[in-house]
């Protein structure tokens, strides 16, 4: 079997078709302005054209998953006993993400670390992690805001992917990078590739050269703990947020929940549900403490959180990859990439300036 794939412009269509039949496929649709991962079905309209508005970090970490459901059974002999009997929510389908950007799934690898690396593994996360197969497609532009090869992505990066698709010029050449990538190359429709390497890796190296630098050459900035601990930098920065918490939804790495019960009479449902720590109640404590009570506060912790404190725990992994959705969608323009290259150790390389790419100059190109 050869190493790499190639499928047709005209056999493109009927290969998602068929990957379908074998389970849930999940691709960018076009609705209205909004590029969105929907499941597949034939009615949609695909857009590969551009990146997704939001990160599909739901196909795996749902926006809302019922967890248990629970039922209370009184004894009628004897009321104070009460029999509680769960039911786990834990089937999980064969899925394909198919379309994710690399810093989307880059955004998985950040969950995998406190989810599924750890004494004691989310099995919600997990089981829907390791039935999924994700398939992306190199960028073919930089985007408004993107910063990928400043925090250790790029536009072809592989990480967190199964199998990488690469469009060339009569088609799409396909590289596996797992064995669950590998079955990608027996699909009806997929030819050999290597004619098409060549192709592909120019594409992807022209891509790569596009991509903005906020941070100089840098491929890892690094905070300074310093300027980090001054307050009235944040207070000046976020001057202007709203606290609508669109950046932490949008992102791919972002993964904030809130647990809640949904109780009818005897019966109920224990349900997960994304959370924001740009929002004053996602820090509220019952006593009516709060210790992030100003938006520079939270999104000082934002900050911190995804160039600090998760760096210091997992191996100098940034937990951001540059995607650009936070500075693209923000309704006020706060632009973290901006932000962390104010907060660079002084000595750093100075920031460049602005993007070098035509699509990457303005954040309403997004
Ligand atoms: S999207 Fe912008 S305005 Fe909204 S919470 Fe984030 S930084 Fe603030
Ligand atoms: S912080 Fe912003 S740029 Fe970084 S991954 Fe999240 S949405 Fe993308």
């Amino acid at each position: 079997m050869a190493d790499t794939g190639f499928i047709p412009k005209e056999k493109w269509k009927a290969f998602i078709e068929g990957l379908s039949t074998k389970a849930q496929v999940w691709v960018p649709c076009l609705e209205g302005d909004t590029v969105i991962f929907r499941p597949f079905s034939k009615e949609r309209n695909l857009c590969f054209e551009r990146p997704a508005n939001s990160s599909p970090k739901s196909v795996i970490f749902p926006q809302s998953d019922t967890l248990f459901s629970f039922k209370f059974t009184k004894d009628p002999e004897t009321p104070q006993k009460v029999e509680v009997e769960l039911t786990e929510n834990k089937d999980f389908p064969k899925t394909i993400l198919f379309g994710a950007r690399p810093c989307d799934a880059r955004g998985f690898t950040v969950y995998d670390r406190p989810y599924t690396e750890t004494d004691t593994p989310d099995p919600y996360y997990k089981g829907r992690r390791e039935q999924t197969t994700i398939v992306t497609m190199a960028c073919q532009t930089s985007w408004a805001g993107c910063f990928c090869t400043s925090v250790e992505g790029g536009p072809a990066d592989k990480t967190g992917s199964d199998a990488m698709i690469t469009e060339v010029e009569k088609g799409y050449f396909v590289e596996p990078i797992t064995e669950k990538g590998k079955s990608l190359l027996q699909e009806p429709g997929v030819e050999d590739g290597s004619a098409y390497q060549g192709e592909a890796r120019k594409e992807q190296d022209a891509v790569r050269a596009m991509v903005r630098k906020p941070f100089g050459d840098t491929v890892r900035p690094k905070v300074s703990k310093e300027l980090f601990d001054k307050d009235e930098f944040w207070e000046e920065a976020l001057a202007k947020c709203l606290s609508c918490g669109a950046c932490t939804y949008l992102c791919p790495t972002c993964y904030c929940f809130n647990i809640t019960d949904e109780h009818q009479t005897d019966k109920g449902e224990r349900i997960r549900s994304w959370d924001g720590c740009m929002y004053y109640h996602f820090t509220l404590e019952a006593s009516g403490h709060n210790p992030r009570p100003t938006k520079f506060q939270r999104y000082k912790n934002r900050v911190g959180h995804k160039f600090l404190f998760y760096p210091e725990k997992y191996n100098n992994v940034i937990a951001c990859s540059g995607c650009g959705r936070c500075i693209r969608y923000c309704p006020v323009s706060v632009d973290i990439s901006e932000i962390v290259s104010n907060l660079q150790e002084p000595g750093a390389e100075a920031p460049a300036q602005g993007g070098n790419d035509k699509k990457a100059g303005s954040a309403s190109n997004g």
